[in-house]
């Protein structure tokens, strides 16, 4: 098979690609940046989703697109950056895809589009009203639409995965990481939240600095500690495999992550053991964090089965955080 990987300079297009070439098929990337893999099965294009030479060169002759880059940002700057990538993007690709025959679409969409951290119900199942509260969470509904479409008016064979918050192993104790930096250690956090502008949570978090690097726990104005999906970019990618190819998945919508939530009150006082830092808890204002998504249908009807659940990643952080010290 050859397939289209966009995203391929990211956590998990770069890790969905290897995985591709590793069992024998022909890969080319779709990505701003360059993916720096050397294997000669491997080709890529760099340059914008938006761009419609440019996605017609990268569908050319591919037997199936798995549309895995966006821009992801919450920052207001970044709007108009966001559609264009997100909403735009995803239009014209899907629209190159289907001129060149493409067999099948694969679109990573988001719980946010739910969003998971306003839920209705719980657990978050596919059924669940999509009602996004976040400009990221509306380009990927957006982009969903828009994939359903392509689907409706031409023979391209389309699947939407709605994925869980993902990361790699070696980022959760790693404080510069974009995601579990600001969500596990005190001092990033407090600059997230300032470039938000949420200045009430800053000067909390603040205030609880002890002099030195720390971890957070963070719980809601309650007391109830943030709890989510945090997904390894390993089981994601199984996923997305399975998607490519399971003939049941063809015009499914599927919430992909791990089967269980975090609790954050039971790995930040981990993290702390493990790596000797302090750990503070901090009361946010507001309702917090506190969701669970059902991957019910995609275990189910897909034979999905995620293998790193949160203290598996732990074990790995660990050591990626150890080999950071020296
Ligand atoms: P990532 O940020 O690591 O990778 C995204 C890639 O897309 C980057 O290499 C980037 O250069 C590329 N890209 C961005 N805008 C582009 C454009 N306009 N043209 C060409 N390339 C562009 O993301 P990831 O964590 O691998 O996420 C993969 C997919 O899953 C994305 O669609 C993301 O929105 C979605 N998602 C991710 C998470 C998460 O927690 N990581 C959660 C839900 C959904």
């Amino acid at each position: 098979m050859k397939v289209l990987v966009t995203g391929c300079a990211g956590r998990v297009g770069s890790f969905v690609a290897r995985q591709l070439l590793a069992s024998g098929h022909q890969v080319r990337g779709f990505d701003l940046r360059s993916a720096g893999v050397e294997d000669a099965a491997f080709e890529q294009v760099v340059g914008a989703f938006d761009d419609r030479e440019t996605a017609s060169r990268a569908c050319e002759g591919v037997d199936a697109v798995l549309h895995l880059g966006a821009f992801m940002s919450w920052l207001p700057a970044d709007r108009d950056k966001l559609f264009r990538a997100n909403v735009e993007g995803t239009r014209i690709v899907l629209e190159a895809a289907a001129d060149a025959k493409v067999g099948r679409f694969v679109f990573a969409s988001s719980g946010e589009v739910y969003p998971e951290n306003k839920p209705e119900f719980q657990p978050i199942t596919e059924d669940h009203p999509t009602k996004p509260r976040s400009a990221y969470g509306m380009t990927k509904l957006i982009g969903e639409g828009l994939v359903k479409f392509q689907g409706r008016v031409s023979p391209i064979e389309t699947v939407i995965l709605r994925f869980s918050h993902t990361q790699n192993a070696s980022e959760l104790l790693d404080p510069d990481s974009f995601f579990s930096g600001p969500r596990f250690f005190l001092r990033p956090k407090v600059k997230q939240q300032e470039a938000f502008g949420n200045r009430a949570a800053a000067d909390l978090l603040r205030a609880a600095d002890p002099g030195q690097p720390a971890l957070v726990l963070t719980r809601n104005e309650n007391g109830r500690p943030f709890r989510m999906h945090i997904t390894d970019t390993r089981d994601m990618a199984t996923g997305v495999l399975i998607a490519l190819t399971h003939p049941k998945a063809a015009g499914g919508v599927f919430n992909l992550g791990a089967t269980d939530p975090v609790d954050f009150a039971d790995v930040l006082p981990v993290m702390a053991e493990k790596t000797g830092l302090p750990l503070v808890t901090v009361d946010l204002p507001g309702a917090g964090v506190w969701y669970h998504t059902s991957n019910q249908r995609m275990r189910e009807t897909l034979g999905f089965e995620p293998e790193w659940p949160i203290m598996r990643m732990l074990d790995e952080a660990v050591e990626a955080w150890k080999r950071r010290q020296v």
